[in-house]
């Protein structure tokens, strides 16, 4: 099974961390980010490129684009692509809405403004308590099976496993999760 990771909001005081997981199991993924938090933690964005994930916009400051007006929508997502274009010195090319909350209006803007609009085929709502690794990898088509073959292994065979199944090229995340 091939899976592509994604990870919205940051960056934040957990980035590290999530970034040390993915280079034990030489994993990539995309990171989708904040621009006021990309100001705010500059050196995690760096090493999140450094480290070879992509990074996309995920606007300035997470409104809902569905909710707020044409210009306003413009200036969030165009102040994500600034700011990422100041840490990293480059335009990032890929955006997700907040929420996954875009209609044809904002992927108008999106496209106007050169960004390919990136969804998910798995939306864990992770945030919500009692989610873990396993609640939401039962999300994951095949997730199921993949999982009940790994309860019985040994530690050792099941985090071999996991390496493989979270492996993920930025490439493969655009076919993956693209819409
Ligand atoms: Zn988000």
């Amino acid at each position: 099974m091939k899976l592509a990771l994604t990870f919205d909001d940051g960056p934040s005081p957990w980035t590290a961390a999530v970034l040390d997981l993915l280079r034990e199991y030489e994993a990539r993924a995309t990171f989708f980010l904040i621009g006021a938090r990309v100001r705010e933690r500059p050196d995690d964005v760096r090493r999140i490129a450094a480290e070879g994930h992509e990074v996309g916009n995920h606007t300035l400051t997470h409104p809902r684009l569905t909710e707020i007006g044409d210009e306003e929508a413009r200036a969030e997502i165009l102040g994500g692509v600034e700011a990422l274009e100041e840490v990293l010195g480059e335009r990032p090319q890929l955006f997700r809405a907040p929420g996954f909350h875009a209609d044809e209006r904002v992927l108008a803007i999106v496209s106007e403004l050169g960004l390919e609009p990136v969804f998910a085929d798995v939306d864990p709502q992770d945030w919500q308590p009692g989610k873990d690794s396993h609640t939401i990898f039962r999300l994951v088509p095949g997730g199921t099976t993949a999982t009940r073959r790994r309860r019985p292994a040994p530690a050792t065979t099941a985090r071999r496993r996991s390496r493989r199944s979270t492996t993920s090229s930025p490439a493969s995340a655009r076919r993956a999760t693209s819409w």
